[in-house]
């Protein structure tokens, strides 16, 4: 999980989202099991928006959603207020497993979770890693939970997390090769900014290479 700035909300929602949600509160006054159809939440534009902030990744542990089935997740859920089901604040992008391991409110409430697009979100300060397994960043209460909300420990997440760590490897691998080559001591700039390119916010898993580059003091 990383910081998310929020973009202005898309136009179809800002058109649409009033008649949407004025619709489906009265459907859920007949039916209280009715659900919000996602053709509206997850509207191409909101979805590509919701791309767009997110780098791609999904929102909570930040995996491609390139290489997974993402969908529009709702941060407070239906079942807890109905009426927020078509606000713009309330939708996230989150990769299918994030979205279907979510524990329910009652289980762990979301109000004491890391919330990545609140806006002073530090995920770094409250989450951190042991190679590729998460941890919470000295024992924080709001790391846990999130970790426990979206099962952020989850084996195919470890699976994920390990290939881009080899990926890593592999380019730090190469450059001490050069190093000992060249006789140098020292890694160049170039190298440096290679290695350094892993926690940019594009790439996977980047708050897990932010902990990483600090243990190699890049
Ligand atoms: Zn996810």
């Amino acid at each position: 999980m990383i910081p998310i700035k929020r973009l202005p909300l898309p136009d179809v929602l800002a058109r649409n989202e009033e008649r949407w949600r004025s619709t489906f509160l009265e459907q859920r006054a007949k039916d209280a099991q009715k659900r919000p159809s996602s053709r509206q939440y997850a509207h191409p534009d909101i979805v590509s928006t919701l791309e767009t902030m997110s780098h791609h990744k999904c929102f909570y542990c930040e995996q491609s959603t390139k290489q997974t089935r993402r969908e529009v997740d709702h941060y407070i859920e239906v079942a807890e207020d109905p009426t927020r089901a078509f606000t713009w604040t309330n939708l996230y992008l989150s990769c299918w497993e994030c979205n279907h391991e979510k524990q329910p409110h009652r289980a762990v409430p979301v109000t004491d979770c890391l919330d990545p697009c609140a806006p002073d979100a530090r995920p770094s300060a409250h989450l951190m890693f042991d190679d590729e397994l998460i941890r919470a960043r000295e024992g924080s209460a709001q790391g846990l939970a999130t970790i426990k909300k979206y099962k952020l420990d989850r084996l195919d997440l470890d699976h994920k997390r390990l290939k881009q760590l080899q990926l890593f490897n592999k380019a730090l691998g190469r450059i001490k090769d050069a190093m000992i080559a060249d006789g140098r001591k020292q890694m160049n700039e170039n190298e440096k900014a290679l290695l350094r390119s892993f926690r940019d916010p594009d790439f996977p898993f980047s708050l897990m290479f932010s902990v990483v580059l600090e243990q190699h003091r890049l």
